[in-house]
């Protein structure tokens, strides 16, 4: 018999499934809708093994609870606009955005993502990931701008959106503003100096990390209980190097303990700073250029390191500095291109959020999580937020600010709800009160902004006569840890202020992969591919591999599960070719009457069923993956084929019996398996099963149900004799199909009575008597 070659019957299998549009959602259905949130990947390239691992998982329940007979609603989207693609292309095309003009650029992003996104999704295919592929969006799409542009409407209309100019975080590099969601804390060394400012002709010692932005010195901050400051309060202090001189202020910032106690306040150093000029009313001194530049003399033009590098040769020549410490301290940097992130006073478009934290844990709360741990995550970035949600991104390739204002009387004028998605770029507009020519909006919207309302875009994909039956909330969300504070909060921050509903009823969190337990990286190189592993292995090998840890916790990627998933697919084919041998007269027929073991092993069966099917049901697909593949093993393989073997070739009484229970057993066991490995489950099926079975694919059958369970202790004493008899034949250096004599206890004798034939036909038992265990040979 030949082998299983997974890759001609994968793509086989793949091909048979798009035909006959196995995944297709049918609206006209009348079923409970199973809806999925399906995170939109963003497109890069290729899909990496984090993603393959996601969205296996996500398609392990998506699987399930089709065979449960829902109807399920499970799209697919790619988010593709952005600062993440933008800097795709960038690389791509080795361009760069911000010195090309705004329509070219958008044009070059189109025509590139027109050239990847098709290979891109291909991947998931290929996963078996069994999305409806024709509910297909993007979120830069015609239909996602119009959405997105309305949602921003609407919450502005509500009051909920404000344009305000002041300090807020700015990316220097990508030259943007960026939201607190997008900040990722790195350790990095830095040198504190203590320079000398000066008062009344006396030293006064700061210290400070950026000694850069001493041009920008606005005022100096004393503890008011600091009693070694108390005299100075409200005299003048004179910055070093550029002699111009600021307020000396009672604050009780300044901490008494850390440096000298003294602590020059920047416009703007940070948020504490903006906060402390503003407390003050301070007139800020702008030093930065967007670009991250100094534009103050003499620096003109220095980047902020060097500029830092620079100041801090010409204070030691004057002899300004006191002291020099290496550090390591905690920096925001920006999570998109690693560094540091500056506060500059732009005008950005926010939504409202800082007021409404208790209803957002409040909605986090309605929401099931599993696991339940993650929810914690929610609630902590709910409780740390410090900032509205900044929506506006100072680059190209977006969704356009549907919106004018007023070049005069600063009025904004929003876009009319029925002439989106419009660029607002691309229509001259004029002032509805004085009549002024109004300035187009040239920002774009972040690319959450529109991921947010992916449920809202997901469910316009479905006919208009059928838009009512996929509502919000939504079944499912599933998706990775790392985007709760973006994704996941901005899509429940959406519902609450458009719905005042949540977005969906569960979310799945699923971890990461690790390798030798580090993070994969391509800069460390420990990088490993999902499209090798299915090219040298299988889809349902990588698939088996991911339904190897428990939602939510990180997988070591270990070569070795993957071949254990290999050996399973190899051993699945192998018994089923083998049961069919057996099957060869069989009639399909019930038995009117089971055999004893036929039916003590149907109950284990049940038992099996009832115990994935809650695992299943709970979210626990590795418990379930792990009981059916210990089952399949050893209690279908190992024991019970090799129990009825004999039966069937030897025409004995009860063949039907076992070949009904070996049919209907391993039937059971392909449908467990179905959810995890889709590939050679569907195959098998086609192969064997379907022309009895009728349904077009096992991916549509129906999920077994757990008969009435009784008990099968005597199989479970059956079996432990068994394995008594096949370790004395171990023992004795036998083959197992030496013959015997078995001598079993009375009490063990009389208790499987009914199966007696059974054992000896597995054992190859001559006789079976009464008295003392053991074993002869003969
Ligand atoms: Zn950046
Ligand atoms: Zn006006």
């Amino acid at each position: 018999m030949a082998n299983y070659n997974a890759k001609e019957v994968e793509e086989q299998i793949k091909q048979f499934w798009k035909q006959k549009k196995i995944f297709k959602f049918d609206s006209s259905k009348k079923e409970k809708i199973f809806s999925i949130d399906t995170p939109p990947p963003t497109v890069s390239g290729k899909m990496h093994i984090g993603h393959s691992y996601m969205y296996s998982q996500m398609d392990f329940i998506a699987r399930f609870h089709r065979m449960l007979g829902e109807n399920v609603f499970y799209p697919f989207g790619t988010d593709d606009n952005g600062l993440p693609t933008e800097r795709l292309v960038e690389k791509l095309k080795n361009v760069k955005s911000k010195s090309m003009k705004r329509e070219d650029f958008i044009n070059l992003c189109t025509k590139t993502l027109k050239e990847i996104t098709p290979e891109f999704i291909q991947d998931w295919k290929n996963l078996g990931v069994s999305c409806d592929y024709d509910l297909a969006y993007s979120t830069i799409d015609e239909n996602s701008r119009r959405l997105s542009q309305k949602s921003f409407i609407e919450l502005y209309k509500k009051g909920l959106v404000y344009k305000k100019e002041f300090p807020s975080l700015w990316c220097p590099e990508c030259q943007t503003s960026v939201a607190q969601a997008e900040l990722e804390d790195k350790e990095i060394p830095s040198l504190f100096s203590t320079l000398k400012f000066n008062c009344e002709g006396k030293d006064l010692l700061i210290a400070t990390t950026r000694p850069e932005l001493l041009g920008a010195c606005v005022g100096v901050f004393v503890n008011p209980r600091d009693k070694r400051y108390k005299s100075i309060v409200g005299k003048k202090a004179k910055v070093p190097l550029f002699n111009f001189e600021v307020p000396i202020l009672a604050d009780e910032s300044a901490d008494i303990e850390k440096g000298t106690g003294v602590l020059m306040i920047c416009s703007y150093g940070d948020k504490y700073d903006a906060e402390a000029v503003n407390r003050h009313k301070l007139s800020p001194k702008i030093i930065l250029n967007l670009n991250g530049t100094l534009k103050i003399k003499p620096y003109e033009g220095l980047k902020i390191k060097e500029a830092r590098k620079k100041i801090l040769e010409d204070l030691k020549n004057a002899n300004l500095i006191t002291e020099q410490k290496q550090i390591t301290h905690a920096v925001n940097t920006h999570d998109k291109c690693g560094i540091e992130i500056e506060m500059l006073p732009t005008a950005q478009w926010f939504i409202e959020v800082l007021d409404k934290k208790n209803k957002f844990i409040e909605q986090g709360n309605k929401i099931k999580w599993h696991p339940e741990f993650m929810h914690k995550r929610y609630d902590n970035w709910v409780n740390g937020l410090e900032w509205d949600w900044n929506i506006s991104r100072d680059r190209h390739f977006g969704v356009p600010i549907p919106v004018w204002q007023c070049k005069k009387c600063k009025e904004i004028i929003l876009s009319d709800e029925k002439d989106l998605p419009i660029d607002p770029t691309e229509i001259k507009k004029k002032c509805p009160k004085c009549k002024s020519e109004a300035k187009a909006e040239e920002k774009v919207l972040d690319t959450w902004a529109t991921s947010s309302i992916t449920p809202q875009i997901a469910s316009s994909l479905v006919a208009t006569k059928e838009k009512s039956k996929i509502v919000i909330p939504f079944l499912l969300r599933p998706q990775a840890h790392d985007i709760i504070r973006t994704w996941l909060f901005y899509t429940t921050v959406k519902s609450l202020l458009h719905e005042n509903k949540i977005p969906w009823e569960n979310t799945m969190i699923s971890g990461f992969v690790t390798l030798g337990g580090e993070k994969m990286s391509k800069s460390k190189g420990n990088v490993i591919s999902p499209q090798d592993v299915m090219k040298s292995y299988s889809a349902d090998a990588l698939r088996f591999w991911a339904a190897g840890s428990k939602l939510g916790e990180d997988l070591d990627y270990q070569e070795k599960d993957i071949i254990t998933g290999k050996k399973l697919e190899t051993k699945l084919w192998n018994a089923t070719n083998f049961v069919f041998m057996n099957l060869k007269d069989y009639k399909f027929k019930k038995p009117a009457k089971l055999e004893k073991i036929d039916e003590l092993f149907l109950n284990k069966l049940n038992e099996l069923v009832e115990s994935c099917t809650e695992s299943f049901e709970n979210y626990e697909y590795s418990r379930a993956k792990e009981q059916t593949e210990r089952f399949f093993w050893s209690m279908f393989c190992d024991n019970y084929l090799e129990i009825v073997k004999k039966r069937i070739y030897q025409n004995k009484k009860g063949k039907e019996s076992a070949q009904y229970v070996l049919y209907n057993s391993l039937l059971t066991l392909l449908k467990l398996f179905a959810p995890i490995m889709p590939f050679i489950t569907e195959h098998l099926y086609q192969e064997y099963f379907k022309k009895i079975e009728k349904t077009e694919s096992i991916h549509l059958i129906e999920w077994p149900k757990a008969d009435k369970i009784s008990k099968s202790e005597e199989l479970d004493l059956f079996l432990e004799i068994l394995t008594k008899i096949r370790q004395e034949k171990s023992n004795n250096k036998k083959p197992m199909n030496a013959e015997c004599v078995v001598t079993l206890s009375k009490e063990e004798y009389e208790n499987i009575v009914e199966m007696l034939e059974d054992l000896k036909d597995v054992t190859c038992a001559k006789s079976i008597k009464t008295g003392k265990f053991g074993v002869e040979f003969i």
